[in-house]
């Protein structure tokens, strides 16, 4: 079974096809998921999430998803602008990760999984990643954890808090930064 069809089962994402999955060696070895749009399909803005025309294509961006058997993985994807009717020119909003994260969204609640039973220092190293991703999605379950539970004064009073907190208010797109809890 190929890796894109692994993928395929797994991550579909509509209006986009995986192109081709490389090995690159030199330094550590990393698996490259290269993505591209799928013919036809046009870009949708991440200001106001409408389809538009494609307006430029921008360089390849990479978002670390997760590790397989030991191997660093990444997405690239050219990422395209949208001319958006309502905007104007925009970049396009992409369904593996938010905003201009670098870490794919499900590679974020994998990580904040393992943040559960291990310390984030523990995680970050497992995994290769760096504490401020762990930090910031860490703090987005903690943050539903505490909406559930009716308060955020949960979450609050939980060990790392702050310094989570300060994460989150770095990136725009964290409920807790957003709001300024
Ligand atoms: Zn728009």
């Amino acid at each position: 079974m190929q890796i894109k069809t692994l993928l395929n089962r797994l991550e579909k994402h509509k209006g986009f096809v995986y192109a081709d999955v490389s090995l690159e060696e030199g330094g550590r070895e990393r698996l490259m998921v290269r993505i591209r749009p799928r013919k036809g399909s046009k870009p949708v803005c991440s200001v106001c999430g409408q389809r538009g025309p494609c307006y430029d294509t921008q360089k390849v961006r990479y978002f670390q998803f997760v590790p397989l058997w030991g191997l660093l993985v990444f997405f690239a994807y050219a990422m395209r602008r949208v001319d958006c009717p309502r905007c104007g020119v925009k970049i396009e909003k992409v369904p593996w990760a938010q905003g201009k994260s670098p870490t794919t969204t499900t590679y974020a609640w994998f990580l904040a999984r393992w943040a559960k039973v291990l310390n984030w220092k523990q995680v970050a190293s497992s995994f290769r990643t760096t504490w401020d991703t762990v930090y910031r999605w860490r703090c987005r379950a903690w943050y539903r954890r505490g909406l559930a539970s009716g308060s955020c004064h949960t979450s609050r009073s939980l060990p790392g808090w702050g310094r989570c907190q300060r994460a989150a208010g770095r990136d725009r797109h964290s409920p807790i930064g957003r709001r300024g809890h």
